[in-house]
C-alpha cells in the first residue's frame, strides 16, 4: 500500500523528481481545446506546489488544489511570495490566496461541502501516482466530487509496468476508459513517444522499452435526447 506517509517523507527529503520549475507546458498549450469560459472552477488533485495552480488561477475564476503535505503547500506559498488565509474544516487544513484554495489532507476525505461545482478537473502526475487499486477509489472519488458537465484533463504515461516500480505507473488509455468512460469519451490532445535516455531515473530503475507521455481529454457523454 502507498501511504501518505510515503508521500511527506518525499517532501521531507526533497525527493520530488515529478515537480516542473516551470510548470507543466502542455496546459497553456491546449487550453482552447477546453470548453471554457472566465468563470470555470478547477479541482487539481493532488496538486503538490504545481506552478500550474498559478497559471489555472490567471485563466479561471476559482482552483482547488489539493495536497496532502503540508510542506508542499507552504512551499507553494512562499516560492510564488503568497500569503494566505488559513482555516479548517472536516479533516482538512485550507489556505485561501487571492482565488486559490489549498486543501491540506487526504484527498480520499475530501467533503463535497463547502466546494464550487467543478468545470475541470486537472490531472497532472495525480492518477498516475496511485498503484492499481487505489487508482480506483481516486476515479471514483473524482466522479463523486463533479458535476455532469465537468471535463477531465488528465496527463499520464504509458510503458511495461513490469520494467519498474513507479511511481509514475503506467496508465493506459484502456484503463482510463474502465475507470471513466461510462460517463465521459476520451479525446487524445497529445502523444509523445519520449527517448528513454533523458529518462536516467526511470532507466536505473528498469525502463527499457518505450515511455509514452499522453495527455488525455475527458469530455461528458451528454444525455441523449429521449424524443
Ligand atoms: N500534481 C503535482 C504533484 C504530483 S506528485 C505536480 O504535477 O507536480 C503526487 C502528489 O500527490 C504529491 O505531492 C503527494 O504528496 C500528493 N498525494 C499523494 N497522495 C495523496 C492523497 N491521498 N491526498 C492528497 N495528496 C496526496
Amino acid at each position: 500500500v502507498m501511504e501518505l506517509s510515503y508521500w511527506r517523507s518525499k517532501w521531507r527529503k526533497g525527493n520530488i523528481g515529478f515537480h516542473m520549475e516551470n510548470g507543466y507546458p502542455g496546459l497553456a498549450k491546449h487550453w482552447n481545446s477546453l470548453d471554457f469560459n472566465d468563470h470555470s472552477a478547477v479541482l487539481v488533485p493532488l496538486c503538490g506546489k504545481s506552478k500550474d495552480l498559478i497559471w489555472l488561477s490567471e485563466h479561471c475564476q476559482k482552483v482547488v488544489g489539493v495536497e496532502i503535505s503540508e510542506l508542499a503547500v507552504e512551499q507553494f506559498l512562499d516560492e510564488n511570495s503568497l500569503r494566505a488565509k488559513t482555516s479548517f474544516f472536516a479533516d482538512f487544513k485550507i489556505y485561501q490566496t487571492k482565488n486559490i484554495e489549498l486543501w491540506n489532507g487526504d484527498f480520499f476525505k475530501l467533503p463535497k461541502k463547502n466546494l464550487p461545482t467543478f468545470d475541470l478537473v486537472y490531472d497532472r502526475a495525480a492518477l498516475v501516482a496511485l498503484p492499481p487499486d487505489m487508482r480506483q477509489r481516486y476515479a471514483a472519488k473524482i466522479l463523486n466530487l463533479i458535476s455532469t458537465n465537468t471535463q477531465i484533463l488528465l496527463h499520464h504515461f504509458e510503458y511495461q509496468q513490469r520494467e519498474m516500480a513507479g511511481p509514475p505507473f503506467s496508465v493506459s488509455v484502456d484503463e482510463i476508459n474502465k475507470l471513466y468512460g461510462h460517463c465521459f469519451h476520451l479525446q487524445i490532445l497529445e502523444k509523445q513517444d519520449l527517448d528513454i535516455n533523458y529518462y536516467k531515473k526511470f532507466q536505473n530503475q528498469g525502463l527499457q522499452s518505450y515511455f509514452i507521455e499522453i495527455l488525455s481529454l475527458l469530455l461528458p457523454n451528454k444525455e441523449e435526447s429521449t424524443n
